[in-house]
């Protein structure tokens, strides 16, 4: 399936960022058989649909492919040591069978789940029982989130193979969510922010306290620490860079979501 598929994306960028995980926007993956499993990274977008082909780019010691799943239009990262081929997996959202597709023959190492919302810890279970993988997420999510046998916490890191990611805790979406950042020795930040933060805003909040304490994580633990070359990596929908976004900021902090 082509990434033009009838799935292409013209999703009002509002209802990213206020129905998360209210409601389904995609049709339900019909993936068995036919899609391919990669595209080439040569040409990566982050443009990915539910059923449709991952895609993929090659950073110098970090392959990272990047699909989507379910209903929600979940996106599941794969970060991948390309010297001792070790992998970990980021939202095990829905549909086991597809990402042990991705996955293949290799092992996998871990499992960190960015949040507590159902759409992204469907096939949590059956991925870690499959692979043997180790659980992460927050300790303040953790208790709702299967399959978790490590907690951790703001500033925590995960070695996998020859990399390494930091954890950052973005209070708000959830309590316990995450965002996991990838330093690239060689180029630019990786961060995948799972729903704390998207194109055109922060994540679906509850109440104003939570966009208050949201808004202030993604200020001061994003925007003012990291540079705007950083990739932003969403649990659902297309990436961003934080360049593309910093300007934003007071117009989000303005109108409160
Ligand atoms: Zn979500
Ligand atoms: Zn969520």
């Amino acid at each position: 399936m082509p990434i033009t598929s009838k799935y292409a994306r013209s999703t009002p960028l509002k209802l990213c960022l206020r129905r998360w995980p209210l409601q389904a926007v995609f049709a339900p993956d019909g993936a068995q058989g036919g899609a391919r499993i990669t595209v080439a990274d040569m040409n990566y977008t982050g443009e990915v649909v539910p059923g449709g082909p991952a895609q993929e780019r090659e950073l110098d010691d970090v392959t990272i492919t990047k699909f989507s799943v379910g209903a929600m239009d979940n996106n599941v990262y794969l970060l991948s040591c390309r010297h001792t081929g070790r992998r970990l997996l980021i939202d095990a959202a829905s549909n086991a069978e597809r990402i042990s597709e991705v996955l293949g023959d290799g092992e996998l190492d871990y499992v960190v789940t960015t949040h507590r919302h159902h759409d992204h810890i469907g096939a949590t279970e059956a991925v870690v029982t499959r692979t043997g993988a180790t659980g992460i997420a927050h300790a303040d999510d953790a208790d709702h989130i299967p399959a978790v046998s490590r907690r951790v916490h703001n500033g925590d890191t995960i070695e996998c193979g020859r990399f390494r990611v930091e954890l950052i805790h973005l209070v708000g979406h959830t309590p316990g969510s995450i965002a996991v950042l990838y330093r690239d020795p060689t180029g630019s930040a990786h961060l995948f922010t799972g729903d704390s933060l998207f194109p055109g805003g922060v994540g679906k909040t509850r109440t104003d306290e939570d966009f208050e304490s949201l808004i202030n994580d993604v200020e001061q633990r994003i925007f003012d620490v990291l540079d705007d070359d950083t990739w932003v990596y969403p649990g659902h929908g297309n990436d961003t860079t934080l360049g593309q976004q910093r300007d934003q900021l007071p117009q989000w902090r303005e109108r409160r979501w």
